[in-house]
């Protein structure tokens, strides 16, 4: 899996994904991500990327043109390497992020990590110009109801939850599948050393060595979690499972 993160603020991205586990990730091979700078690609003297908003507002719009410059410049890159490698060519999803777009959850982060590259279009003043985005983007997301100053953080948020899908980023594939969301309910509480802590002891169902116990525990504390936390999400499994009884 192959990001491509287009921004005004390379650095944001490099020095934010270039640690911990998807820096392990990039070292091992499992993902590769870059950056790549929009301002690169502007065709003004001054390398001027913004401009004032026609019809009056505050603040200054990304123009088109270096936004679509870039986009289309990553686009043919992709593409030809994967003539160069003779493999076949599709079109590449450019997801731009936005709170205009889809809300972001665990189902859209598993439908990315099928793709073998995405490239995230990062706005920033008071976004991009719309002529652009009409051309270039496929996908509209956010990460939630709220107004940030810009794209970056979204666009980590993204790959973090995408990249920790992609088989060999995590050291045990199992944890992604039993964390929460993977059944659509939240994760059941979990336990580590001591087994007495400020005198609250592990419950000991979990000392039992009986994993059949361990599971229906389990089991049974993440629908009690996701009830109290996440009704929401409790009435959707709720009618899932309903309807497959
Ligand atoms: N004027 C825009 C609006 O009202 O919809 C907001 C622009 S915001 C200040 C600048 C950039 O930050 C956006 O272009 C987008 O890329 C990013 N951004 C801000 N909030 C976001 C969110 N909740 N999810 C994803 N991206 C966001």
């Amino acid at each position: 899996m192959f990001f491509h993160v287009l921004t005004l603020f390379p650095e944001m991205i490099m020095d934010g994904l270039d640690t911990s586990i998807l820096g392990r990730a990039m070292e091992k091979g499992c993902i590769r991500a870059e950056a790549v700078n929009i301002r690169d690609y502007t065709l003004d003297k001054h390398q001027k990327v913004d401009d004032y908003t026609y019809g009056g507002g505050a603040g200054m719009l990304m123009q088109a043109q270096p936004v679509y410059d870039c986009t289309q410049a990553v686009i043919d890159r992709i593409q030809k390497d994967k003539l160069f490698q003779e493999q076949e060519t599709a079109s590449v999803r450019v997801i731009y992020v936005t709170p205009q777009g889809r809300v972001f959850n665990q189902q859209m982060a598993e439908e990315f990590a099928k793709e073998e590259d995405l490239i995230f279009l990062c706005g920033h003043y008071e976004g991009i110009d719309e002529r652009a985005l009409e051309e270039v983007v496929t996908d509209y997301v956010s990460i939630g109801d709220y107004v940030l100053t810009g794209g970056e953080l979204p666009a980590m948020v993204m790959i973090d939850a995408i990249a920790r899908l992609v088989p060999g980023v995590l050291n045990n594939d199992e944890s992604a599948m039993t964390e929460s969301f993977g059944n659509g309910l939240l994760e059941y509480p979990q336990y580590s050393r001591p087994q007495v802590w400020r005198k609250k002891e592990v419950p000991p169902v979990l000392l039992s060595g009986n994993h059949k116990l361990i599971e229906e525990w389990r089991l049974e504390k993440s629908i009690e979690r996701t009830k109290e936390r996440r009704p929401d999400l409790y009435e959707k499994w709720r009618a899932e499972h309903d309807h497959c009884k």
